[in-house]
């Protein structure tokens, strides 16, 4: 047996050809979360499986929400094994139709790309997974260590009806039984410097919270000293902002690698990854570098945004009440109780006259969650990307986002985000594409992300 993808040219375009026609049959399901409706496309890949005699299971968490888990059986006990997925079906809606150069439905091909909502975020995973998994099964591979295909719904809305669903009811079909399994979602082997691709081995958590300042009524026309609410919120605002920047504690242990990847010299590299001298760094590269600022600013220390303020109900009348939501995200290891405790110290005097709550009906409110940036696993991630690209290399980074990969991690399970994109795309690029308008997935990225889960099961698992 080959140990990668060196099939003929003809059944390597074939192979590629019907992973393509699945993303577009995805694509055109149209499983727009809410409400979903994912059972079409869990069908669609059930009745695709069937025609290489792979006999899926289907789990429905709620009428028309439908999970799907087919398996390789290893034959080794101890060895372990491989979850493709949790890979969502689901996408979010399109809001502005007329602005998109092809109908956001349609999965058209067109200059060498699968066009539709989903077609990026993530169905072209899905479709890969799917055909890695029958190419796999065709060939009559027999590992060592179990494989798990597992597609799931609802991703877009929390994963209530998917991942979270399954973990929580059918632990032990999703690979939550007592031996080690890894798991392989968005996103990853994103190309972010010359020979290095981005994989994820954590995300930020996002701990959405509310402060309400209270303020006395009174007439509008007569403001000299009230106790105004509006001004107590904005004052907050201003008070956060600043301590985000320049007074929250920094933790520089999720850039190391990244800088280090990028290959910039060893004193710039020192100067940004020490929390001394990374304040005054980031200063420069906002001039210099606004994106890659804003990147590090994030992946060193719990942010805040003061993002929604409700408060006032007349002009004339003074407010007796405002509402500020902050979107917080945390670093692994941060809960709540250290989201109050660095509220409080930035609002100082303030502090007192603020009630502090999580936002728990509008977002999602969950801790960071973090694998190991290196291991044996990752060790077989950077092999699969290397029989592609030989002198290429992941580079670990966490999510600002979050993905179905944490709830695996929430249960010990080691999760990264991981795939093969086409090294000529911009890092730019491939983030604007996400829920934006014009979605696409280039032919190339399919065909590379195809050939990395096939060879990372036949790397891993035997
Ligand atoms: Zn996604």
């Amino acid at each position: 047996m080959t140990d990668r993808l060196s099939l003929g040219d003809f059944l390597e375009k074939e192979l590629l050809d019907e992973t393509c026609d699945l993303l577009s049959r995805l694509i055109q399901n149209k499983c727009v979360n809410p409400p979903g409706d994912e059972i079409k496309s869990i069908k669609t890949i059930s009745d695709h499986l069937k025609k290489y005699g792979i006999e899926a299971k289907i789990y429905e968490s709620n009428p028309s929400r439908g999970n799907l888990v087919a398996k390789i059986s290893g034959s080794d006990k101890n060895h372990p094994g491989l979850i493709f997925g949790p890979s969502h079906v689901d996408v979010v809606p399109v809001t502005k139709p007329e602005e998109w150069q092809v109908d956001p439905f349609s999965g058209e091909l067109k200059d060498n790309h699968i066009w539709g909502r989903g077609a990026f975020d993530m169905l072209f995973m899905v479709a890969t997974q799917v055909q890695a998994f029958i190419q796999l099964k065709k060939e009559g591979f027999q590992p060592k260590g179990d494989l798990i295909l597992f597609i799931v719904a609802d991703e877009e809305t929390g994963g209530k009806f998917g991942a979270k669903w399954m973990l929580d009811n059918h632990p032990e079909e999703v690979g939550l039984y007592n031996k080690e399994m890894f798991a392989v979602t968005e996103s990853g082997g994103i190309p972010f410097a010359p020979n290095r691709m981005i994989f994820l081995h954590g995300e930020k958590g996002s701990m959405w919270t509310c402060l309400k300042f209270k303020g006395t009524p009174g007439h509008g026309s007569y403001p000299y000293g009230s106790d105004n609410a509006i001004l107590k919120s904005s004052e907050a605002a201003l008070k956060l902002t600043d301590y985000c920047d320049n007074k929250m504690p920094v933790d520089t242990q999720y850039i190391r690698n990244l800088i280090k990847g990028v290959g910039i010299n060893f004193i710039l590299r020192k100067l940004i990854t020490n929390k001394f001298t990374l304040p005054y760094m980031l200063k420069i590269l906002k001039k210099t570098d606004p994106q890659m600022a804003t990147v590090m600013h994030s992946l060193t220390r719990m942010t805040i945004s003061p993002n929604v303020i409700k408060g006032g109900s007349k002009t004339n009348i003074i407010p007796a009440e405002v509402l500020l939501n902050l979107d917080v995200r945390t670093l692994p290891g941060q809960d709540f109780e250290y989201v109050k405790f660095h509220i409080r110290r930035a609002l100082g005097s303030l502090a007192d006259e603020v009630e502090i709550n999580q936002l728990l009906e509008e977002g999602f409110f969950v801790e960071g969650t973090v694998s190991p940036p290196e291991s044996l696993f990752v060790d077989a991630m950077n092999e699969a990307v290397q029989k592609e690209f030989p002198d290429s290399k992941l580079v670990p980074m966490l999510s600002m986002g979050g993905t179905d990969a944490r709830f695996y991690r929430m249960k010990n399970v080691e999760a990264y985000g991981f795939a093969l994109y086409d090294p000529e795309l911009k890092l730019g690029e491939i983030f604007s594409m996400s829920h934006g308008i014009d979605e696409k997935i280039g032919l190339k990225t399919i065909d590379l992300s195809l050939k990395v889960f096939y060879n990372l099961a036949k790397g891993f698992l035997v």
